[in-house]
């Protein structure tokens, strides 16, 4: 069904991504299409051969995304993959060979310096700056790809995405934008110039915190034929169960973004008031460093605040003491979790620093829940 039609409203158009033109007695949403081969007489045309290279969950998937992160916008072309990190490799690995050089954030997601490694292990040059005051224009020269994280996870800096974009692209380099954060209801990178738009489906896109999921959206040309035959060669496809369930899972998505984001500002301005708590986040806060900056290129500012308690021992007394919070990584469910952050190593942040992502309880009860472990992990 053309569902650009339906408008601007995000909730309608949630709920109708993707779906196919109606048929009697068939489901709205088809069920998940478990193949891996499908019957073949005759010379091999597409489009459903094998199962590594197409399935019909994902292509009903991937247009609903792709109705997201580019409405009405007919030569995108969307890839699912089997996680985010499965979408991030498909783009760096396939548009980067050895001698080019690509522009990291240094603050970005975890398992990116792993990938840097990798590329440099290629014969790549990474070159990294940090995400907040724009940095990575001062690295363009001569680069090949500039990989964009905003906000950045976890320190939610943001940068401006379309000033960055055009200065890469005057100086001939691609640009591959981390959605993940915001989802394509919070920002549309693709608009904002980026060549890619990339994310980890597993955070609030699905929202619940059972699967893994990941994609890749472009304009149709060869930068997306390499991405999609990376993922050909690589095999880094999602099953069509996890497919199925998180297209079924979009159609919430507006009602779960703007009940986790609104709780999430409120839970920002409650925590603002805090003597003990510093280094407060959110990029929806007026106050914020990154305010200025969402709000130009932002719809929603998603669900994740951070913050810094003293200590380590204060941190994890305070998430003990949580009750609706689970000590949990990841982000984006409806049910809120925290982490004090650095007990992975590897993100430059505070011992006492803490990411909760926001999930959808009764906002009074969230926050009521938040204060009282403050209180009771002080001292
Ligand atoms: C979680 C995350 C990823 C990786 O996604 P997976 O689905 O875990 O592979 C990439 N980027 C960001 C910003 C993330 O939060």
């Amino acid at each position: 069904m053309s569902d650009s039609t339906a408008g601007d409203r995000d909730g309608t158009r949630v709920v109708r991504a993707g779906l196919p033109e109606p048929v009697k007695h068939e489901p709205t949403l088809p069920g998940p299409v478990f193949a891996a081969h499908f019957h073949l007489p005759g010379d091999p045309t597409g489009p459903y051969a094998y199962g590594r290279d197409e399935n019909p969950t994902w292509t009903l998937l991937e247009r609903a995304i792709g109705e997201l992160e580019a409405p009405g916008q007919g030569d995108v072309e969307t890839l699912a993959f089997g996680s985010g990190m499965a979408a991030i490799s498909s783009v760096l690995f396939s548009q980067l060979r050895a001698g080019d050089a690509v522009v990291l954030p240094d603050d970005g997601y975890q398992a990116l310096p792993l990938a840097g490694q990798q590329l440099e292990a290629y014969g790549i040059e990474v070159r990294t700056a940090p995400t907040g005051g724009d940095a990575q224009l001062e690295l363009l020269e001569g680069a090949r790809l500039l990989w964009i994280e905003s906000p950045c996870n976890p320190g939610l800096d943001v940068c401006d995405i379309r000033r960055l974009a055009e200065a890469a692209h005057a100086r001939g380099a691609l640009v591959a934008v981390d959605n993940t954060l915001a989802t394509p209801l919070g920002q549309r990178p693709l608009e904002l110039g980026a060549d890619f738009a990339v994310a980890s489906g597993t955070k609030q896109l699905t929202g619940h915190g059972d699967i893994l999921l990941g994609y890749v959206a472009g304009r149709e040309g060869e930068a997306m034929a390499a991405v999609r035959r990376w993922r050909k060669i690589v095999g880094a496809i999602p099953g069509p169960m996890e497919a199925w369930l998180a297209h079924r899972s979009i159609a919430t998505l507006q009602l779960r973004a703007d009940r986790q984001n609104a709780t999430a500002l409120a839970l920002a301005e409650a925590l603002s008031t805090r003597e003990d708590v510093t280094g407060l986040r959110y990029p929806g806060l007026p106050g914020d460093p990154s305010h200025k900056v969402a709000a130009r290129q932002m719809r929603r500012f998603g669900c994740v605040v951070s913050f810094t308690l003293a200590t380590r021992a204060r941190a994890d007394r305070f998430l003990d003491a949580l009750r609706l919070v689970d000590d949990a990584t990841s982000f984006g469910g409806v049910r809120s979790t925290a982490e004090r952050r650095g007990r992975w190593g590897g993100d430059a942040v505070p011992e006492g620093f803490i990411r909760m992502s926001v999930g959808a309880e009764d906002p009074e009860d969230l926050v009521a829940d938040v204060m009282r472990a403050l209180d009771e992990s002080a001292g």
